[in-house]
């Protein structure tokens, strides 16, 4: 690298440098005042930032342009138009206008809208979000953009994320303004979120089915080893596997993705990068993009990244801890406890809309990262359970229960915790971050949701989280504007708050068989699959939320519930497909010629000598044939099971069918096989075994 990491790093992005550099003052000006204010964009402003982003894009090698938008699928989608614009004498010239910049018109009938599409227009349109830079990828400028029908509907995962952010900025000012800050102008969600990923050489990927049509092993035997020696997590990172590192890191300090943290995780062949945070709608963006390289980069290392939830059985599978917060644009982080005592009542007052939050919505927090890939991490014993709870710490919490008692604080009698007047105890974030069990955690300054799958796009459960504490703030804004005493009303609303929500409060061990018992006692949600989770989604109560706070229409969400349910079935209906097709032409084939191998070592024995011994031989092969017709049997199950489930007339009922028969069916084939894996010949058996898979790079 001759280039260094500064000089590098943004070097793809058309970013406010960027645009202060090529755009007139004027203008760049008005483009900010979109950034960063929301205010909308007019033609003029458009065609100036257009022309200077293609001038930019064509010294940096762009010959296309794209809106990168991120429907419903999950992955990002592009469609490239090229610059050139032909001249009457025969030529081309580049161009690229405001209109281009601002909207495009791509065919909306293809990606996955749950019925959207059938009452409503096919078309639909990307538009520009000026929030999120512009960047190259490729030889491809491109655009981050909203995409929506043409009546308006959105139908991405970007639109309802930046509605989410409108509605908690709205009422965080609200707060905000109460507690004297006519500074602030704009509170923004910060997310970093922590992927983890498994890489594995893409030799013995391609052998795999399983991997190539799930991204995930469907068949496999525990290796002798696994993690049990905790010798990788942290540990030195493999020579392959570092230059993959270094290279990945390199591509996103391009696209100005800061890239931070980078290390080995808890099972064999899994890794972690975690990026500094910024505002959710970015770390969104670009941890999509971070997804996107991982897979590309991986390949040029002759390696293949999994960011499947649960690659391999017996070993962790992988998530994405988003760390949350909220911040001011003065800079202010709003769940760090401040200095005074002023500072900790508001600190308090968001920590309680949270907690409120948390508590009231834990089936819209539950369904927001409900897939069929997540329902193998939670409630398994390495991911936090499908319980939600919330982890504060003994200290915070010690501080939370004087509050609501009146009492003293760390058991020092007469200090009362007064909000408004006291200052309180500067929380070492080490006693807060012990916890790795919690599913949200409260982290020293920010809370972070151990939940969301490692594939998902982080905009669905920051959707969730931005809207429902926007709607206990703006409770909270109500309450307190009307009161005639703010102090006093802020006080009884905090008490208040902790008294009616602290069961959400859970400091224990979440892995913990006795927490579950505990959870139903306090009446908590136990949601442990997507099919129980999802149908919460299109509760009166949670699309009245929704509408009010501006996020999603009543029909955007049965719409989405409808992607949702349907993405469930049809994943493990492919699940389920893959493995009769690796047991039907591989397995069994497999196992039928090694067999046949026992047998005529047996008969050609026995032909030399009638006496010779055979009992290791035939010892095996009646284990083998037990197997194989248990197997066998177990096919023809799955396969009725598999035609059962077609035959349910809508996608609610097969997820039901799935849940409930489909599943164990599968389970039930997959045992024989696995069985079989260790008796059968390695050299025999048709597919690399996990110890290859796992530590084989
Ligand atoms: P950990 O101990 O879990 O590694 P870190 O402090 O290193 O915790 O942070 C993990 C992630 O949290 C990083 O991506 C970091 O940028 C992010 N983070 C830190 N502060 C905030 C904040 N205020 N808002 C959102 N994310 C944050
Ligand atoms: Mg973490």
């Amino acid at each position: 690298m001759t280039q260094s990491v500064p000089e590098i790093f943004g070097s793809k992005v058309f970013n406010q440098t960027e645009m202060k550099k090529r755009l007139p003052k004027d203008t760049f000006k008005e483009l900010m005042k979109t950034i960063e204010e929301g205010k909308p964009l007019n033609i003029k402003i458009a065609n100036a930032v257009s022309h200077a982003m293609k001038e930019w894009a064509i010294e940096q090698g762009a010959t296309h342009y794209t809106h990168w938008f991120q429907p419903m699928t999950g992955v990002t989608a592009e469609k490239h138009d090229s610059f050139i614009h032909p001249t009457e004498d025969g030529n081309v010239v580049m161009t690229f206008s405001g209109k281009e910049l601002i909207k495009g018109e791509p065919d909306a009938s293809s990606f996955p809208n749950g019925g959207l599409r059938a009452t409503f227009e096919a078309r639909g349109y990307t538009a520009w979000d000026p929030t999120s830079y512009a960047f190259i990828k490729n030889k491809v400028l491109c655009i981050p953009t909203a995409f929506c029908s043409y009546t308006g509907h959105a139908l991405d995962k970007k639109t309802p994320l930046l509605r989410s952010m409108e509605a908690i900025n709205k009422q965080a000012l609200r707060i905000l303004k109460l507690f004297g800050h006519d500074e602030v102008i704009s509170v923004k969600t910060t997310v970093g979120p922590e992927q983890e990923y498994f890489l594995v050489d893409q030799k013995y990927y391609e052998q795999r089915k399983d991997l190539i049509y799930t991204g995930r092993t469907l068949f496999g035997a525990n290796s002798p080893k696994g993690q049990e020696m905790e010798d990788h997590y942290f540990g030195t990172i493999k020579t392959r596997v570092q230059n993959f590192m270094d290279e990945l890191n390199v591509e996103l300090w391009k696209l100005g993705i800061n890239a931070k943290t980078e290390h080995n995780e808890v099972a064999p062949a899994q890794h972690e990068l975690a990026p500094v945070f910024s505002t959710t709608n970015i770390a969104t963006d670009h941890n999509q993009l971070t997804m996107e390289l991982m897979q590309r980069i991986a390949k040029r290392h002759g390696l293949v990244c999994l960011l499947h939830e649960k690659p391999f059985d017996g070993v962790n599978g992988s998530g994405k801890h988003n760390n949350w917060s909220l911040s001011t644009n003065t800079g202010l982080n709003l769940l760090e406890p401040g200095e005074t005592p002023y500072e900790n009542a508001q600190f308090l007052l968001f920590l309680c809309a949270v907690i409120k939050a948390v508590d009231e919505h834990q089936d819209l927090l539950r369904l927001s990262v409900a897939t069929a890939g997540n329902d193998h991490r939670l409630g398994a014993n390495e991911a936090p359970p499908a319980i939600i709870s919330i982890f504060l710490g003994d200290e915070l919490t010690e501080v939370l229960e004087a509050i609501e008692n009146g009492t003293g604080y760390n058991g020092k009698e007469k200090e009362y915790m007064r909000i408004g007047a006291d200052v309180l105890p500067k929380f070492k974030k080490d006693s807060t971050d012990r916890n790795r069990t919690s599913p949200f955690a409260f982290t020293g300054n920010k809370f972070e949701f151990r939940m969301p799958g490692s594939s998902s796009s982080i905009a669905g459960c920051n959707i969730v989280l931005n809207t429902v504490v926007a709607d206990e703030l703006e409770k909270f804004a109500d309450v307190l504007e009307a009161a005639p005493d703010f102090e006093s009303a802020l006080n009884a609303l905090i008490q208040d708050t902790i008294k009616s929500h602290k069961r959400i409060i859970f400091n224990g061990n979440g892995y913990d068989d006795s927490w579950i018992e505990e959870a139903q006692k306090r009446g908590l949600l136990n949601l442990k699959t997507t099919p129980d989770a999802l149908p919460y989604f299109v509760k009166e109560e949670n699309v009245k939320l929704f509408e009010k706070q501006h996020v999603y229409s009543k029909e955007e969400i049965e719409s989405r519930y409808e992607v949702l349910i349907e993405e469930y079935v049809k994943i493990i209906n492919i699940e389920a497909l893959t493995m009769l097709d690796m047991a039907k032409k591989e397995i069994l084939p497999a196992v039928t010629s090694y067999s046949k191998s026992l047998a005529d070592t047996i008969l050609s024995k026995k032909a030399v000598c009638e006496s010779m011994d055979t009992t290791y031989e035939t010892a095996v092969l009646k284990q083998t044939s037990e197997l194989l017709k248990e197997a066998y049997e177990a096919v023809n199950v799955l396969s009725e099971s598999i035609d059962q489930m077609n035959a349910l007339s809508d996608f609610e009922k097969k997820a039901n069918f799935v849940r409930d028969d489909l599943l164990s069916k599968m389970a039930a084939l997959r045992k024989p096989c696995d069985e079989l894996e260790v008796i059968v010949d390695e050299k025999d058996w048709p597919f690399p075994t996990y110890g290859k898979l796992l530590f084989g790079v």
